[in-house]
């Protein structure tokens, strides 16, 4: 048992407890807030994801749709689908699972959404809004991570935030919101020459490459926060992060696990963009 461990799944109940008393009050003026998830093809990774989302909002007492389109869809179809659930009054979430197939133009597809509508953060005009700090949908894994870092009252101020990663889905927005926070960030990439020299500088080290288990112990400094964002697959097709756990968390003062970490703060995120984005509609 680690007790340096930061339980992902306790913190996303505690978010989803207030999302759901916050659902309630929203059903009580006749709203029900309603997210629609897209899923284009049967990437089976991607098919559990949005199970899981569309489970949780019912779970809230949320309305969900799940909108299903082959693999061969035409991107003018998809973009169709998208803009009647811009005009559906009953959904106030739209997400577009992605990776989408590779005849389908990603950033048309995001742009398409409505601002208003874009739980997942990743339209043009509310990452330029994240940038700025005006108040929009903060993309939900790295919104996720704060929260985790909140939570476990990790205060980010002056500290060295080292991410690896620079996704417009992880990496970018994650080093954004901890400038916005007061840590002084860096990011490192695949083209980063002596990574290991970086990361060892790091407070806080927030890992999203997409490698199996890649950042040992060698990669951390003595007592530092490491945020594993990554999910893959290990030799033996057990799910693992980027980060090797066994041997991070020997030198590490607090670590995410995977799973039980950064994944179901995910999800907890998407929950509460949805029902923020439903309340929204009352203010206009
Ligand atoms: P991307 O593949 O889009 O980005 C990976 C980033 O890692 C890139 O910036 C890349 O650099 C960098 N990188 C790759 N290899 C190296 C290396 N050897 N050294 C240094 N940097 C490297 O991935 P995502 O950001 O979408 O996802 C990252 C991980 O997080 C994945 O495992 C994914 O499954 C997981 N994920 C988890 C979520 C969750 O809910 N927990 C949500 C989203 C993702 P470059 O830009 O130069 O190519």
């Amino acid at each position: 048992m680690t007790t340096n461990r930061i339980d992902g799944k306790e913190v996303a109940a505690q978010v989803t407890e207030n999302v759901k008393k916050r659902v309630e009050v929203l059903k009580e003026k006749g709203l029900t807030p309603g997210l629609a998830v897209v899923l284009v093809g049967n990437n089976s990774a991607s098919q559990t994801y949005v199970n899981n989302k569309t489970k949780t909002c019912e779970r809230l007492g949320m309305y969900s749709v799940m909108v299903t389109l082959d693999e061969n869809v035409s991107e003018e179809e998809l973009l169709q689908n998208v803009a009647a659930l811009n005009n559906d009054e009953k959904i106030h979430g739209i997400l577009v699972q992605l990776p989408l197939p590779k005849h389908i133009n990603e950033d048309r597809v995001i742009s398409a959404i409505s601002p208003l509508k874009d739980v997942d953060g990743f339209h043009p005009e509310n990452v330029g809004k994240m940038m700025i700090g005006q108040q929009t949908f903060i993309p939900c894994t790295p919104f996720g991570v704060m929260k985790m870092l909140e939570y476990s009252d990790i205060d980010v101020a002056g500290k060295h935030a080292v991410i690896i990663g620079r996704s417009n889905i992880v990496g970018k927005p994650m080093g954004q919101l901890l400038l916005q926070k007061d840590a002084t960030v860096t990011y490192c990439h695949s083209k980063t020459k002596d990574l290991r020299a970086m990361t060892k500088q790091a407070d806080i080290l927030v890992v999203a490459l997409g490698r199996a288990k890649m950042i040992d112990a060698s990669y951390i400094k003595d007592g530092a926060v490491v945020i594993d964002v990554g999910i893959n697959r290990d030799e033996n097709n057990k799910l693992c992060g980027d980060v090797d756990f066994e041997s991070a968390k020997e030198v590490a003062s607090k670590i995410t696990p995977v799973p039980g970490g950064v994944g179901p703060m995910t999800i907890a995120m998407l929950m509460e963009n949805t029902c923020l984005a439903a309340e929204n509609t009352l203010k206009n």
